[in-house]
């Protein structure tokens, strides 16, 4: 089965160990309030591949690994394709590639722990600190999320969570503590990133055609972001 993909860049400044190569499957069901590519949740928009054809791609590019690097597969949501990502995932981990998925782990299904029982190093956002806003400003159930933490831990996946910080909206003291003694119950997440907002999507939005809600207000500063980081690295216990 093909793999639907929006883009690829070969040296690409995306998450995970080394230097990665970014893969960016095309579609998408949340709809992330800062989402910064609007583009890729259509998947008619994308092109596609076999998982034969990526794994060649990549393994061209195995020299700049040395090592530490891989391939970041992400999104859209990597996980809608999780079938043929098996496939995909299987190829490179037989070349020895380190394989991450980068995902907002809003899917559970079948095929989806076929991929899990991989061990790929999950890049999983936890977008929000309760169902409510994550209802608001996401378009899904945090619900699902935590199934999928869950799920990851069983099949003992390393997990680097990564929560965009949206000013006037997730930013609280509160918020935080909450993330880091959530994360805390899961002995397999190693690490929390804290992401700051910003509006750099804005102009792909306009092009859609699609509302844009926030602005630059929702920017956390410098500072604000220094501070949340010091409450993550006295709340949180990896
Ligand atoms: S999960 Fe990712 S691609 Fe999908 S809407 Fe949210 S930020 Fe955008």
């Amino acid at each position: 089965m093909d793999i639907i993909v929006h883009s690829i860049e070969s040296m690409a400044a995306v998450d995970g160990p080394g230097v990665r190569y970014g893969i960016f499957l095309a579609g998408c069901l949340l709809r992330c309030v800062y989402c910064h590519n609007p583009d890729t949740w259509d998947r008619s928009n994308g092109q596609r591949y076999t998982p034969q054809q990526l794994a060649d791609k990549v393994k061209r590019y195995r020299p700049y690994f040395k090592g530490k690097g891989g391939v970041t597969i992400s999104g859209g949501e990597p996980l809608l394709q999780a079938a043929q990502l098996t496939e995909l995932v299987r190829l490179l981990q037989a070349e020895d590639i380190n394989v991450a998925l980068d995902t907002a782990g809003s899917v559970i299904n079948e095929d989806v722990k076929q991929l899990l029982a991989l061990r790929p190093l999950l890049l999983t956002d936890i977008k929000m600190p309760d169902e409510e806003r994550y209802k608001k400003y996401i378009g899904a159930d945090l619900k699902t999320n935590q199934e999928f933490l869950s799920l990851a831990r069983q099949y003992g996946c390393d997990v680097w969570v990564r929560y965009v910080v949206v000013k006037g909206i997730n930013d609280s003291r509160r918020d935080i503590e909450k993330i880091c003694r959530m994360a805390n119950t899961y002995p397999n997440i190693k690490k929390i990133q804290l992401l700051p907002y910003h509006n750099m999507g804005r102009e792909k939005y306009k092009k859609l055609g699609i509302c844009y809600t926030l602005s630059e207000d929702n920017v956390p500063s410098t500072r604000q972001m220094a501070e949340l980081e010091s409450i993550v690295n006295d709340n949180f216990h990896p």
